[in-house]
């Protein structure tokens, strides 16, 4: 079966976790710092914090940037349960917005501008499948607004200017996303007050962390704030390095495999659309389609799954979850909605081959001639 995605590690993730096994430490030391330099780096900022999941990352920033009970933050529905998750653990309260078209499926700004009221204090942009939204509109609104700009960049490790143009940003290296540590997570922030907050409320709000006691005289430490344990630890961040060194090239090979697909399908199945048609910035994370009105996308599911070809949704709107449907039952995002269901994720990944591709994108012709047949037939 071709998977929708899949990490890729092998013999040197291998061969660094027995070095750190046979290190004798275990846990949040000295590789866990050397991966959040070279993140850093990766994405020209000054400093990044290492943590447990994306998830907790979303927490700490919420919690550092002061974020509470009262508070509204917009966030789209169209993202993972997680982004909104993060909003409700700090006692605030997440305001759904639509995204902007289907060929756009990003937070809607004219939207967002319309959800505002005097108790908003914050936006989660989500870089939706690894595309950059426009980052002088979205700064420009939320100075206006005197709103913190948050960045879910779980899509989108790697690319430079991910991360950067928010006040802080989350992103994910579990199993599936374009780089993993298994589960992982980090944090850029660019106040270093608030960098420094988050690393230490990554861990307990303590004053010094196990490995520095190591090496210090006193053995004594103070906690100053409510924190967590949602520290990454050296086995991760020992993969992290390695898997880092390749992200780029890995990226490249994304772009390259989605231009393929977006080629293909405009010449074999042309009515289906392949989203973000005039964007560029991208991590090109996953390869997200909209199937046309008179295709059953169950059919289609079938048909690829017989074919050998995994496919996947991305995202069940968040407001249309049990939990959150409960919270906002008659919530009506009509883009957000239409898009969920007509969209289907193809195959990307690092180790599938322009033939693959090829593939592919002719299963899926051929099931959107076969639809289409069937309708006329009807
Ligand atoms: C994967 C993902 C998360 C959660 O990441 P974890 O590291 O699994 O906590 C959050 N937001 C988005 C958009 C994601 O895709």
């Amino acid at each position: 079966m071709l998977l929708v995605s899949a990490p890729i590690v092998g013999s040197e993730e291998k061969a660094v976790l027995a070095e750190v096994i046979d290190s004798g430490w275990l846990t949040m030391g000295d590789r866990v710092r050397a991966f959040e330099e070279a993140f850093a780096t990766m994405h020209g900022a000054e400093d990044a914090v290492a943590v447990s999941s994306c998830t907790a990352a979303l927490h700490l920033i919420l919690q550092a940037l002061g974020l509470g009970r009262g508070d509204e933050v917009l966030v789209p529905s169209l993202t993972f349960v997680a982004t909104a998750n993060a909003v409700c653990y700090v006692g605030a309260t997440p305001v759904f917005v639509d995204i902007e078209s289907m060929d756009v499926p990003l937070m809607s700004l004219t939207e967002a501008e319309a959800r505002c009221t005097s108790r908003t204090k914050a936006v989660i942009l989500v870089h939706f499948a690894g595309y950059l939204p426009d980052r002088e509109a979205w700064r420009a609104f939320a100075r206006r607004r005197g709103l913190l700009l948050i960045e879910d960049a779980a899509h989108a490790p790697g690319l430079k200017e991910a991360g950067t143009f928010g006040d802080a940003a989350a992103f994910s290296f579990y199993g599936n996303k374009n780089m993993t540590t298994a589960e992982g997570g980090a944090v850029l922030a660019r106040d270093r007050t608030v960098r420094e907050t988050i690393r230490r409320a990554r861990a307990h709000g303590m004053t010094t962390t196990t490995h520095q006691r190591l090496d210090s005289r006193t053995p004594q430490y103070d906690v100053t704030m409510l924190g967590f344990n949602y520290r990454m630890d050296e086995l991760r961040a020992a993969i992290g390095l390695v898997q880092l060194k390749q992200l780029q090239s890995w990226n490249g090979i994304r772009l390259a495999l989605t231009s393929s697909y977006r080629r293909l399908i405009a010449q074999d199945c042309p009515s289906v659309q392949v989203p973000f048609s005039g964007y560029h910035l991208s991590t090109y994370h996953i390869m997200p389609v909209l199937l046309p009105a008179f295709v059953n996308r169950q059919n289609a599911i079938d048909y690829l799954r017989a074919a050998g070809v995994q496919t996947t949704i991305h995202y069940p709107p968040v407001h249309l979850l049990s939990l959150y449907r409960q919270l906002y039952p008659n919530l009506h995002l009509p883009r957000t909605e239409i898009f969920a269901e007509r969209e289907l994720t193809l195959p990307l990944h690092p180790r599938i081959s322009t033939s693959m591709v090829e593939a592919i994108a002719a299963r899926l012709a051929e099931v959107v001639r076969e639809e289409a047949n069937r309708g006329v037939a009807a």
